[in-house]
């Protein structure tokens, strides 16, 4: 598109976010919650909605939406009503969904994220509450039917609603990145937009930069990763701005974006809508939610990646790159709060956790709570690094593979039987000195004569005589002397 004429609107984004409870059981029934049991096979008579069934509320979502909501600083409702969201769809046996529609449990909170320049924004979130999950149609399984799989009909979701606060599509992907982070730290929700655990719906309108109010919002459905959001919004920014530069009219409407062609196409008008006739729930009462139980689950927040990311590069002066690294998966940073409860040295700590550690864990395609050395151990080799007892290549190469081998050895033990200690005795690295100096008179005469940079071909030397065990400090101090002293 014209650059010039793409400059010339401001994209206007809110985006509704649907995340599946990592709950044991569904929101209202004791069937098993469980992505990719056989089909049908969580389906009791209170899943498939039979006369005279009556749902009974799994508390621990309600846990889970207030964990959420003191994450997202929301206010939470002490009063919890429930609504039928009322519809005809093959995947929904009941003929409703049960949500909450007047009271949601959360309601004003905020999730900061990064704006296209990278400074931290603030993004509104109107409101988050519960609801079901409807089942699964497949269309796509059988040559002529569409089948229905309804071991998701009635798995708890909680559905996050941002205001209209986000600008372009980059900072609509850096939002569901930070909700999909956030959901993971939280464990309330596994974030797996592939298996469909986080979906998300965009709201989208354009508007000239100097416009007063927002252009007419469209909705794109079915995007299942945080890359398709964005380029779904990417594609919908545009087609907007063509149309109302032809002088068309944007219609409210739905629409369904199609990842291989990489376009939105029409699904529903407005006009064509569902009324949904939301009434009170008969069957389930209010749920009132005390101070008490607020701050129960208050008392029992995990770190969230943010306070670790500000901890990381105020307390700790890492950089926001290194603090964003270790704070993107919360098993690893946890390692890594591990491993400074046994040293002082954050950055040495982060540059092992990113650097050895996870391209260990990389190329066997393990996890963190894979990998064999205990924090602990981690720290102590850090230590013996520190202390000069073997230089950091060393500890790489040979110290930290051993270490995989017996994972719960002491390093030092581990160096001392690999015979790598460095030497940081004096007069030992004085002979290796003497041996190199008198091994090159020329190269030493020349550093006499002012060639000073010559000091590093005889630290190459030396490192070699010494088989990389001299202390790179201790020898380069004695190695300066002893040229001048020739
Ligand atoms: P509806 O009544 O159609 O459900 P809501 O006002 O509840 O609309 O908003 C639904 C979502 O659409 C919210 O995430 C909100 O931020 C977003 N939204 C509302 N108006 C606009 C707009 N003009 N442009 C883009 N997004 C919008
Ligand atoms: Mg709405």
């Amino acid at each position: 598109m014209n650059p010039e004429i793409r400059s010339k609107y401001q994209a206007v984004i809110g985006l509704e976010v649907h995340a599946q409870m990592l709950t044991k059981t569904k929101a209202y029934s004791n069937d098993v919650n469980e992505f990719g049991a056989t089909p049908n096979s969580n389906v009791s008579a209170i899943t498939l909605g039979h006369p005279g069934t009556l749902p009974r509320m799994n508390k621990q979502t309600i846990q889970y939406a207030i964990r959420l909501g003191l994450a997202c600083e929301s206010t939470i409702a002490p009063e919890q009503h429930f609504a039928r969201k009322n519809y005809f769809y093959p995947d929904l046996p009941k003929g409703y969904q049960i949500t909450q529609d007047t009271t949601p449990i959360c309601t004003e909170g905020r999730v900061i994220v990064k704006d296209e320049n990278g400074e931290e924004k603030r993004i509104g979130i109107t409101r988050i509450h519960m609801e079901e999950d409807a089942g699964k149609s497949m269309h796509d399984v059988d040559l002529y039917d569409t089948l229905v799989d309804l071991n998701r009909a009635g798995v708890p979701l909680l559905e996050i609603v941002s205001e209209p606060d986000l600008r372009s599509s980059q900072e609509a992907y850096n939002y569901v990145s930070e909700v999909r982070k956030l959901v993971r730290y939280l464990d309330i929700c596994d974030g797996n937009m592939e298996e469909g655990s986080l979906r998300c719906d965009a709201n989208i309108s354009v508007m000239l930069k100097d416009a007063k109010e927002f252009g007419t919002k469209v909705e794109v459905k079915n995007m299942n990763s945080i890359r398709n959001v964005q380029k779904a919004i990417e594609f919908e920014i545009e087609r907007q701005i063509e149309a109302v530069e032809a002088g068309e009219h944007i219609a409210q409407e739905t629409r369904s974006f199609d990842a291989l062609k990489g376009i939105t196409i029409s699904m529903r008008s407005k006009e064509a809508a569902n009324d949904y006739r939301y009434f009170p729930e008969p069957d389930l009462l209010p749920i009132t939610v005390s101070q008490e139980q607020i701050e129960a689950v208050r008392g029992n927040m995990p770190p969230l990646p943010r306070e670790l990311f500000l901890k990381y590069t105020n307390e700790f002066g890492l950089s926001e790159y290194d603090a964003l690294n270790l704070t993107d998966n919360k098993d690893i940073a946890l390692f890594y709060e591990d491993i400074i409860e046994h040293t002082k040295n954050y950055k040495g700590a982060a540059n092992w956790v990113m650097g050895d550690i996870k391209s260990f864990l990389n190329n066997r395609g393990l996890e963190i709570s894979e990998f064999p050395i205990p924090a602990k151990n981690i720290a102590a080799l850090i230590q013996i690094i520190d202390d000069s007892k073997i230089s950091s290549t060393v500890a790489s190469q040979k110290v930290f593979p051993a270490m995989l081998e017996t994972p719960e050895k002491d390093p030092l033990k581990i160096a001392e039987e690999l015979n790598v200690l460095q030497d940081s005795n004096e007069d030992a690295i004085l002979t290796f000195i003497d041996d190199v100096i008198k091994q090159h008179p020329d190269e030493a005469a020349r550093y006499k004569g002012g060639e000073k940079q010559l000091v590093g071909f005889f630290m190459g030397q030396l490192m070699r005589a010494s088989k990389g065990q001299a202390d790179p400090k201790v020898a380069n101090g004695l190695m300066r002397k002893r040229l001048e002293e020739q």
